[in-house]
C-alpha cells in the first residue's frame, strides 16, 4: 500500500482468487470497483513469480504470487469458438437457460461431469468462468438416450447481480456471440462402471454437472439399483427443474429425489437446514453391505468441504467420493 489512510477498511482491500487449466492459470481480482479497466492493472510474469499491480482509487495494491512451476508463453491454451445465443429462458427468478448455437463447422460434446469456459471482454479485460453444460430436459433426455441435438450447447446460469460475469451475460442479447472454450474435467466415465448405488448432493446451481450424470447412470448403466438426489435450496422459489426431478421419480422407480431448505418459508413440509452428519447418515445407505457407491457432491465451497467430511467421518472412502471443481 502507498499509505494507510485514516479511514482505512479491511473490506475495501480487493480479494483474489485463481484457478488453472492444463493450458492457463487465471487470477481473479475483486476490487468492488465498477470503474476497472486494464490500465488500471500491470502485471509481471518472471520465471515462477507474478508480480501483480492494482490501482484502484488513490491507492495501489500488490499481489505477488510464487507458482509451483515455471509457465511459458507458448503454453497452449484452450480453444475457444464463438457461439451465438439463440434463447434465454426462465428456469426460475435468478436462474436462465442459455441456449447457444455452436459455429456450423464444429464438432463438441462435452463428457459427463466436465465443464467449459465462457469467455467475455468486461471493460477492456478479458474474463473466464467456468460453466456444466447440460441437456435441455431432464426428462426428455431420458427417454431419448440416443444424445443430445449436436447444433446447440445449453446451460444453466445464476444471475448474480453483483457478480462481475453473469449481468454481463445476462446483458448478451439474442444474436450476440460468446466464446465457448473446450471441456475440461476430472470426473472419468469409469468412476460410474459398475456402480449400484449412485448419491448425488447438490447446492444450488451445484446442479448442473448432475443432470447429465443422472440421465447417463439411469440409461446405460447396468448394475445400477439406486439413485438418491440430495437437492439443497434456500427456498422453494430456488429448486431448479423441480418439475422435471419429480416426474423422473415418477416415472423410473430407481430414482428417488429430496429437497432441502436451508431458509423456508413458512408451510414447507419437507427436510429443512443445510448439509449435515445427520442427514447425511440417513440418505446415504448403501443397499445391500458390500454394493459398490459412488457419492458425487456439488456446491459452493463450504457446503462440498463440509460434506466430504460428513462422508468421511461416515466411513466412504476417497474413492467413493466424488467432488465437481475446475
Ligand atoms: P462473482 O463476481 O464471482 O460473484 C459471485 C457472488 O459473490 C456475488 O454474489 C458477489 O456479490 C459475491 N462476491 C464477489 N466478490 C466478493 C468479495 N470480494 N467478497 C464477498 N463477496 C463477493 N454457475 C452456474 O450458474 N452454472 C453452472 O453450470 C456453473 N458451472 C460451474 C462449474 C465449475 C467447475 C465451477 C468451478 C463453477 C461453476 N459455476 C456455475 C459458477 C461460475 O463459474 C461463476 O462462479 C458464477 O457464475 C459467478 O460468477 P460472477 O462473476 O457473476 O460472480
Ligand atoms: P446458494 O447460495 O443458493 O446455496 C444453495 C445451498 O447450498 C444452500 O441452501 C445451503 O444448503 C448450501 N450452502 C450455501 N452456503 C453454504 C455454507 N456456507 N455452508 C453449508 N452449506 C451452504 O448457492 P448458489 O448461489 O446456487 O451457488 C452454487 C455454487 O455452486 C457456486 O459456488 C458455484 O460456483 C458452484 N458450482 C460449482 C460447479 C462445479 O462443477 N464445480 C457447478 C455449478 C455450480
Amino acid at each position: 500500500k502507498k499509505k494507510v489512510p485514516d479511514n482505512y477498511s479491511k473490506e475495501a482491500v480487493p480479494s483474489y482468487d485463481w484457478f488453472q487449466t492444463d493450458g492457463s492459470i487465471t487470477v481473479v481480482i475483486y476490487t468492488k470497483q465498477k470503474d476497472m479497466n486494464s490500465e488500471l492493472v500491470i502485471a509481471d510474469l518472471q520465471e515462477r513469480k507474478l508480480r501483480g499491480e492494482l490501482i484502484v482509487k488513490d491507492y495501489s495494491y500488490l499481489l505477488h504470487l510464487e507458482l509451483s512451476y515455471a509457465v511459458h508463453e507458448d503454453m497452449i491454451g484452450l480453444y475457444y469458438r464463438k457461439c451465438r445465443l439463440l434463447s434465454k429462458t426462465n428456469v426460475s427468478h435468478d436462474t436462465q437457460l442459455f441456449c447457444l448455437a455452436l459455429p456450423l463447422g464444429t464438432h463438441l460434446l462435452v463428457p459427463v461431469g466436465h465443464h467449459v469456459y465462457l469467455r467475455q471482454t468486461i471493460t477492456g479485460t478479458e474474463i473466464v468462468k467456468p460453466y456444466t453444460p447440460v441437456p435441455s430436459f431432464l426428462v426428455s433426455t431420458f427417454k431419448n438416450p440416443c444424445h443430445d441435438d449436436q447444433l446447440h450447447i445449453f446451460f444453466i446460469i445464476k444471475i448474480y447481480p453483483s457478480g462481475l460475469f453473469t449481468p454481463v451475460l445476462d446483458a448478451l442479447q439474442i444474436g450476440e456471440y460468446i466464446s465457448v472454450s473446450n471441456p475440461e474435467g476430472n470426473f472419468m466415465k469409469s468412476q460410474m462402471e459398475d456402480v449400484e448405488d449412485l448419491f448425488l448432493l447438490a447446492g444450488g446451481t451445484g446442479f448442473t454437472p448432475m443432470v447429465k450424470l443422472l440421465s447417463c447412470a439411469l440409461t446405460s448403466s447396468n448394475n445400477l439399483r439406486a439413485v438418491k438426489f440430495m437437492f439443497f435450496n434456500k427456498t422453494e422459489d430456488d429448486i431448479l427443474w423441480r418439475n422435471q426431478l419429480e416426474q423422473l421419480a415418477l416415472n423410473d422407480a430407481r430414482f428417488e429425489v429430496q429437497f432441502v431448505l436451508s431458509e423456508p418459508k413458512k408451510g414447507w413440509k419437507g427436510k429443512e437446514g443445510k448439509i449435515s452428519s445427520s442427514l447425511l447418515s440417513q440418505f446415504v445407505k448403501r443397499s445391500k453391505c458390500d454394493s459398490k457407491v459412488l457419492i458425487c457432491i456439488c456446491g459452493p465451497p463450504p457446503f462440498m468441504e463440509q460434506g466430504i467430511q460428513f462422508l468421511q467421518d461416515l466411513g466412504y472412502s476417497s474413492k467413493e467420493i466424488h467432488c465437481f471443481t475446475a
